[in-house]
């Protein structure tokens, strides 16, 4: 007897960690719990590929805790060279969405000459949506959006094209139907600012949104739960414009016994006392200038807190969009030639320093973590709710503004912070030795640690069999069986 054959799902991930982490992760769920067989395109650029240490690689080599091959099947796209295609200065979005664009004649020529039967579905993140002509139509797959970030930025980019951008500038709240208005200064550049190259491209992105059977976003209902109600009423909807959406989160990546990269640091955490230790980090594309690494390091010091921090060398401009991609950032720099003489050795014992790239979950995970300075960007933001651990947030660019406000302001896991309020500012040690006193030590500290645990449970719940997250996934994994069946895909 031959067994059934399964129903193939394709998914192309856009480049970057927080892009790359939670499509694999959801190729995995698929496979193992809702019966269906995936084939995860993974895009790289020239020079990400070259280089053997990258973040990328490491974890794209670390194949060990993937189901077998025949159910869940890899393929890191040749690498593609965007420098003759966009302009190297381009804003983020912009080189993201060329890499993917760049890598599609790739997906579609390995498709043809797959001896395997021909994806019935096809799943890209929000900045691959030119895939949805040439692999999802080419191919009369089904077309569906998995968006790496929350219900509120999703419900912002949908309602995007109907807004006049020149009149958003000059008002101070943002309202989407049916959600709770945001502040215009919390949207990144490329919502707010119709001169950034990233607005018309976004807004390009978001019209073909609505093109799609359904939007799977990476939350839950309980860390959302207005904009999720304001989602799936069909007035609503219908104003912002969006198809089906169903919330699938939290889906991250989880902690494995020997992970890759620099392990001294959890070894370390053993020795620490419980919630004792401040998780310091900027996901994979924030930098700090040199003068605001200063005043952190002087800050950490003066709060006496224990802490772990990732440092990456000092840069002017807060993000290097070609170290979120992967081009640079394997190399090992030594923090002592950015932080304040004697640092490293009056915090030795205390804190350490950890260049570049570090274990992140694994750290989140440890029962000595007791709070986390982040940058926000969703995955680093679901990862430390799905472990309890209250948050400082140091919103960069993109939507990590808005994920700080909702944070700080709607689920109180997070202090709020200074870095929310203005721009460019360079924070001063006294002010960031207060918010990591008062998450560590403060009674408020206490209340955010009680309301993190709390949504932990809920994020568990939504994500265990029989949970919300869970059944929305097994809705679509029923509904893809049944149109593949009955050939209406
Ligand atoms: N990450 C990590 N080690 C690091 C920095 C980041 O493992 O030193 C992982 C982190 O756990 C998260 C992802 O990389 O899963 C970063 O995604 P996020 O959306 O938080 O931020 P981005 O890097 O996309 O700005």
């Amino acid at each position: 007897t031959s067994t059934p054959r399964k129903t193939h799902i394709a998914i192309l991930a856009s480049p970057g960690m927080g892009h790359i982490i939670p499509s694999l992760e959801l190729a995995k769920s698929l496979v193992s719990h809702h019966d269906l067989k995936v084939t995860l395109f993974v895009p790289t650029t020239s020079s990400s590929s070259s280089e053997s240490s990258t973040p990328q690689t490491q974890l794209l080599t670390s194949l060990s805790s993937l189901p077998p091959q025949d159910l869940l099947n890899l393929i890191n796209l040749p690498p593609v060279d965007i420098s003759n295609v966009v302009p190297t200065e381009s804003h983020l979005a912009i080189r993201i969405s060329a890499v993917v664009r760049e890598s599609l004649p790739s997906v579609r020529s390995i498709i043809e000459k797959s001896q395997q039967q021909v994806p019935t579905v096809l799943i890209t993140d929000m900045f691959g949506t030119d895939a949805f002509e040439i692999i999802g139509d080419a191919f009369q797959m089904s077309k569906y959006l998995f968006f790496t970030s929350n219900l509120s930025a999703l419900a912002i980019l949908a309602y995007m094209p109907k807004l006049d951008p020149m009149e958003l500038m000059n008002e101070p709240l943002l309202r989407v139907p049916g959600c709770k208005p945001v502040r215009v200064e919390d949207l990144g550049d490329s919502f707010s600012y119709p001169n950034c190259g990233d607005h018309a491209r976004m807004v390009q992105h978001a019209r073909r949104y609505v093109q799609t059977s359904g939007v799977l976003v990476n939350t839950f209902e309980d860390l959302e739960p207005e904009t999720h109600r304001a989602l799936s009423d069909d007035e609503i909807a219908r104003l912002i414009p969006l198809p089906r959406v169903y919330t699938v989160g939290p889906i991250i990546k989880s902690a494995v016994a020997s992970p890759e990269g620099p392990i001294h640091c959890l070894s370390w955490l053993d020795m620490q006392p419980h919630d004792s230790v401040l998780f310091v980090s900027f996901g994979r594309g924030g930098t700090l200038s040199a003068e605001q690494v200063t005043e952190l390091a002087w800050g950490l010091e003066l709060s006496q807190q224990r802490f772990i921090w990732v440092l990456r060398k000092p840069n002017d401009i807060t993000l290097v969009s070609s170290t979120y991609l992967g081009d640079a950032g394997g190399g090992q720099d030594d923090p002592s030639e950015f932080l304040p003489d004697g640092f490293l050795s009056r915090t030795r014992g205390v804190g350490l320093v950890v260049p570049n790239w570090a274990p992140q979950v694994e750290i989140l995970s440890h029962a000595s973590i007791g709070g986390f300075l982040s940058h926000c960007g969703w995955n680093s933001t679901l990862e430390s709710i799905v472990n309890g651990v209250p948050m400082i947030p140091w919103p960069l660019f993109a939507e990590q503004r808005l994920n700080a406000s909702m944070l700080s302001d709607d689920i109180g896991v997070a202090v709020r912070s200074p870095i929310q309020s203005s721009k460019g500012v360079i924070v001063g040690r006294e002010e960031i030795e207060r918010m990591v006193r008062l998450v560590m030590e403060g009674e408020e500290g206490k209340v955010m640690r009680r309301r993190a645990k709390e949504l932990k449970n809920n994020g568990l719940g939504a994500v265990a069999k029989g949970g919300s997250s869970y059944n929305s996934l097994s809705q679509l994994a029923d509904k893809w069986n049944g149109d593949s069946e009955c050939g209406l895909i």
